[in-house]
């Protein structure tokens, strides 16, 4: 199955696929989110630009799936949550990449995985 894009995440799956890490700050109060939305959820502003952050954060959680949702996946497969580390209001989820399961508080980098020209997923591994 293929990721949707929407209104609002349409623009941060074109700047993946760009190999950009990027999340949206608000224009009014600087809070970080994601996924993207229309508005800030803290002030309401509608103002917001993408913002670059590094692409880094630690394992919050993960889950063992066993239903084969994408195409060419293997099952079963982990997926991760990522608290990142400049922005820890937000997380963000992608494949696990580790030799070993995940655990959490691990520090993790992103990686981006080109599906084709459209479309590139976030992938997580352990640092170092
Ligand atoms: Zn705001």
């Amino acid at each position: 199955m293929r990721p949707v894009a929407d209104r609002d995440s349409a623009e941060w799956w074109r700047r993946t696929a760009g190999g950009e890490f990027v999340l949206q700050r608000c224009d009014s109060c600087a809070t970080p989110r994601f996924p993207a939305r229309a508005y800030c959820h803290r002030c309401r502003t509608r103002e917001w630009h993408w913002e670059p952050v590094a692409p880094a954060g630690r394992v919050e959680s993960w889950i063992v799936s066993h239903q084969p949702f994408l195409a060419g996946v293997s099952e079963p497969y982990t997926v991760v949550m990522v608290r990142l580390d400049e922005a820890p209001e937000c997380v963000m989820y992608g494949n696990w990449r580790g030799a070993e399961p995940p655990v959490a508080g691990l520090p993790v980098r992103a990686c981006f995985r080109k599906v084709d020209e459209e479309l590139s997923l976030i992938d997580w591994r352990p640092l170092g």
